[in-house]
């Protein structure tokens, strides 16, 4: 579980950047944590941030805000990773599989020498390869090791789906698995409206639109952050509620369904990587896999995707 009682839960961010800053940010405006530390390799930077969340305040609840070093990882209940290099322009993800690796892998003795047990979230790229970084360097129950992982694309897939039927996305239920990044599988076999399946609602919509829009929705899908990087630079509003909204999951042990990154189990065959499938996500980090029925053309897509991960876990290996 978690260590702390809810209302005095405490997030640690190491990396205090656009994505981490965003993410603190919106923690506090969502009324989420009760305390929030922030460390960067750039002191200065995480100093310059919490001065400027604490100005906020007075119109928020409550929130204790402190920078500093990595001693502010004693009793989080989460550490949020979200340091190390972004992509540029043109850049995949996996091609910041070795400058992130590192970084990584110099960040979680220094949180466990404060915290042996902290939940850990990561939330750098490329997100699979360095949750499972995070797993073997720290030792801890995978469970306890997740990533951000597909929470982002699922809610830009239930975006365009609500933008294309034009219902409100609160009422499209549809998940994006796999790898966070090029190779991800869109669930379409599996995306509802209210609870009727795509499957069959688009054979009956007046809109007829079905089989050119979806591969244009997978398209935007996985080319937004691509998309959005070339426009300005990064992305950091929507990723930083995803991550809020799997810490409030995990803070308040909501039993959320999830498509965070985890050392998968076997399922289709996928061994030892870390890659996204709904998951339940309550105090204990990750509680339990779903499973997730596919069609044979996702199901092909998601091993080739664990297929993918894997040699770059390979790669940084060797
Ligand atoms: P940024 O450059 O704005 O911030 C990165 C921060 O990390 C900087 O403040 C830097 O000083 C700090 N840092 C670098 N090395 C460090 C170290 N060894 N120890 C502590 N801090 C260190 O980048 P950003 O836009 O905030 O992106 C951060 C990461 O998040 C990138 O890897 C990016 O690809 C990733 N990202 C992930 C998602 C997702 O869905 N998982 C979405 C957007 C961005």
């Amino acid at each position: 579980m978690v260590q702390s009682n809810e209302p005095f839960s405490k997030v640690a961010v190491v990396g205090a950047g656009m994505v981490g800053s965003t993410f603190a940010y919106a923690l506090m405006i969502n009324g989420v944590a009760r305390h929030l530390a922030l460390i960067d390799h750039d002191p200065e930077r995480a100093e310059g941030e919490a001065m400027d969340l604490e100005h906020s305040l007075s119109f928020l609840q409550p929130v204790q805000v402190e920078a500093g070093g990595y001693e502010l990882c004693r009793n989080a209940d989460i550490v949020v990773i979200t340091a190390g290099a972004a992509q540029k322009p043109g850049e995949t993800r996996l091609d910041l599989t070795h400058k992130n690796a590192e970084i990584v892998k110099s960040i979680i003795p220094r949180i466990l020498e404060h915290n042996p047990a902290p939940i850990l979230l990561m939330v750098s790229n490329p997100v699979d390869v360095l949750t499972y970084v995070a797993v073997k360097e720290s030792g801890l129950d995978p469970g306890r090791v997740l990533g951000s992982g597909t929470v982002l694309d699922s809610s830009r897939f239930r975006h365009l789906l609500s933008q294309n039927c034009a219902v409100d996305v609160r009422n499209v239920h549809a998940y994006v698995i796999g790898e966070h990044g090029d190779s991800e599988v869109m669930v379409w076999s599996r995306a509802n409206i209210a609870g009727v399946p795509m499957t069959e609602l688009c054979p009956v919509c007046t809109q007829s639109c079905m089989l050119g829009a979806r591969e244009g929705i997978n398209e935007q899908v996985r080319k937004a952050a691509y998309e959005i990087i070339r426009r300005k630079s990064a992305t950091y509003w929507a990723i930083g509620l995803a991550v809020t909204r799997i810490v409030e999951a995990i803070l308040k042990d909501q039993d959320s369904v999830l498509t965070v990154s985890a050392l998968t189990d076997g399922l289709y065959g996928i061994r030892d990587v870390c890659l996204s499938l709904p998951r339940v996500v309550g105090g204990q980090g990750v509680k339990r896999g779903l499973d997730v029925l596919l069609d044979i053309q996702e199901e092909k897509a998601l091993v080739k995707s664990g297929k993918l991960i894997r040699r770059h876990i390979e790669a940084m290996e060797s």
